[in-house]
């Protein structure tokens, strides 16, 4: 699929690229960007991003921007280019099993939106839904559907296995051994998949008319008539073959491509919530559905976008773990900010009423950090000193957890500002502070459990205060000659041939790429073994393929050959300086290298003495095994 695909064609697709020597470059489909920092190698068949670091082949770009897994990515190409696949049935046994369950998932889902359009069953559900300002448009969009209050109509209809049945959690066996639906005299609200598969159910009860007074739990039985249901407000499908809660996001198929264009999600607490938002103009909401906001949601999230807002209620908002947010942050490389909405305020009120609010709020939303250290501030006690001392010891608890120190510093000089207070006597404070949390790890001030799991990842937070470093920012100056050397053997490997070793790399994950490219026939190769077992050497092979060398081979050799000798020469004059009984043997080695590092300064004998110091640092490498 990949030699069958032109790159280039796929991906102008998507965004606009310009020729440019030998790559072509434009603005990256991935990220928000101003300046093209896109490139793409199409000989190679692979593109990088300088900006957002992504990177991949034609499989890889498919998945990515169309949100697919691989097989499908690889099927949708097929298409694209007339190829035929036959498939492993092995490989299909999986996707067969799951078939019968979307199937009939995608045929619940229709029948449910049928019944709310028409059937006169479902005017009370009708009349709600109007009541809440939603129109027949959103309706349509969101598939929304109406379960009647009937133990077994989608069971009659679908006439599916009850396997099938129970396991897309349409329904159940009952005690008398019949098929049972699992929803009943709910507004239905389908789940689907970044695809938009429909893949799980939401279902919400009619609330109880205002001064109907209401018939009573338990009243809603036969003859009673459709009206408000009973169980809880919402209910939602469990997990399944086809179905986890962990990893789906209510609304991300409706909201992709406005979150892709904006950089930005809005995370909110519900199904009601999402559309809300998309009436108020901003269609990128989504919400989790009957769990709280995880770890793998930030996995499917970051693909997305790197701005993370929580349009939830003030104070649940307050209550979202710091440690976990933190650590979100840091492992996602996402920031998350709060928008936080006027207590007990519901989105969907605002949306209807004062959409503008809803507006400000989303703009207005602060980093998770600000909110909460203004959310201290605001409940103390700012006019007596007694006060402000109190309230700047526990705004300094809540900075106290962040992991980057500079952000720390800087809402430190602000609580300092805010408390009229020396910030010096507050780094002090904090000093203290970060003393104790060591002598506690794990122990996030101000997190309440009640929000889910409370922390995945809180201790191993509280050990690393440093601010996160990326792999670009390592080696400075030394990564510099390793990096044009791969170039040149990624792009021109005639001209470096066998005139690199492994040796010549002391930066780890340029070795490991070294090594991908000699143990390797082709780029695609490498890239593909380094993929299983370091996927950062993946991605280094890839942006390297979009990169032209600058530099004459001869000279990188030069240039890597002397950095290594000068290396190892200082540890064999400490080897000598140590045991003195070794120096006969060592102090002409010494010196010979020694002499051959001048030699690397003439340009007439460069080239053999850099054979030369070659040969002795690949026969000491290998004596030192
Ligand atoms: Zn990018």
């Amino acid at each position: 699929m990949r030699s069958a695909t032109d790159i280039v064609a796929l991906i102008s697709e998507h965004a606009a690229l310009k020729k440019q020597g030998t790559r072509w470059v434009g603005l990256c489909p991935f990220h928000q960007e101003k300046t093209p920092s896109f490139s793409v190698n199409a000989e190679m068949g692979v593109f990088h991003c300088f900006g957002c670091q992504q990177s991949g082949d034609a499989i890889t770009f498919v998945r990515e921007i169309e949100h697919v897994d691989f097989v499908e990515a690889v099927r949708r190409l097929a298409e694209r280019s007339g190829v035929t696949i036959t498939e492993d049935p092995s490989a299909t046994a999986d996707r067969q099993r799951r078939a019968p369950l979307h199937e009939a998932m995608e045929k619940a889902v229709e029948f449910y939106h049928e019944r709310l359009l028409s059937a006169p069953d479902a005017g009370p559900a009708r009349d709600y839904l109007r009541s809440r300002g939603y129109d027949g448009d959103i309706v349509r969009m969101f598939r929304l559907g109406w379960a009647p209050d009937d133990w077994d109509a989608l069971a009659k209809y679908l006439k599916v296995s009850t396997k099938v049945l129970t396991d897309s959690g349409l329904g159940f066996v009952n005690r008398r051994d019949r098929a049972q639906d699992a929803f009943r005299a709910r507004v239905i609200f389908p789940i689907f998949d970044t695809s938009g598969k429909p893949i799980a159910l939401g279902g919400r009860i009619l609330p109880v008319p205002v001064g109907d007074g209401g018939p009573g739990v338990g009243a809603t039985g036969p003859g009673a008539g459709p009206g408000p249901g009973v169980g809880p407000k919402y209910k939602n499908s469990q997990d399944g073959p086809i179905y986890s809660k962990r990893r789906t996001l209510y609304g991300l198929n409706w909201a992709k491509k406005d979150v892709i264009e904006n950089g930005e999600v809005i995370v909110c607490e519900g199904y009601t919530d999402v559309i809300a938002f998309f009436v108020a103009g901003m269609p990128r909401a989504v919400a989790t559905c009957g769990t709280a906001l995880g770890e793998e949601h930030f996995r499917l999230l970051r693909n997305f976008a790197r701005r993370v807002v929580l349009a939830y209620d003030a104070d649940a908002a307050g209550q979202e773990g710091a440690g976990r947010v933190y650590e979100w942050e840091r492992h996602h490389e996402v920031d998350v900010a709060v928008a936080a909405l006027p207590p007990g305020a519901d989105p969907a009120d605002l949306a209807r009423d004062r959409p503008d609010v809803l507006r400000a709020a989303i703009a207005d939303a602060q980093p998770f950090l600000a909110f909460r250290v203004d959310r201290v501030l605001a409940s103390a006690d700012l006019r007596s000193a007694e006060g402000r001392a109190k309230a700047a010891e526990a705004a300094i608890a809540v900075v106290a957890e962040h992991p980057n120190e500079l952000v720390r510093d800087q809402y430190l000089m602000l609580v300092a500002d805010r408390c009229r207070l020396e910030p010096d006597a507050l780094r002090a404070l904090a000093g203290r502070v970060a003393r104790q949390d060591r002598a506690a790890p794990g122990e996030s001030n101000g997190s309440r459990p009640g929000r889910g799991p409370v922390s995945e990842a809180g201790s191993a937070n509280a050990g690393s205060r440093s601010a996160p470093t990326g792999p670009s920012r390592r080696g400075g100056d030394i990564s510099r000659p390793g990096l044009e050397a791969l170039r040149l053997a990624v792009h021109r490997p005639e001209r470096v041939g066998d005139r690199l070793e492994a040796i010549l790399f002391p930066d780890e994950l340029q070795r490991a790429a070294f090594e991908a490219l000699t143990g390797a026939d082709d780029l695609h190769e490498a890239v593909e073994a380094a993929e299983d077992h370091d996927p950062r050497v993946a991605s280094l092979l890839r942006r390297l393929a979009v990169e032209e060398p600058a530099t004459d081979a001869d000279d990188v050799v030069v240039t890597l050959v002397r950095n290594a000798s000068r290396r190892a020469l200082a540890v064999a004059e400490a080897q000598a300086r140590l045991s003195p009984n070794t120096v006969g043997e060592i102090a002409p080695v010494i010196a010979r290298v020694r002499h051959d590092l001048d030699e690397l300064d003439d340009s007439e004998r460069c080239l053999a003495a850099a054979d030369r110091l070659l040969a002795w640092l690949v026969g000491r490498d290998d004596t030192n095994e």
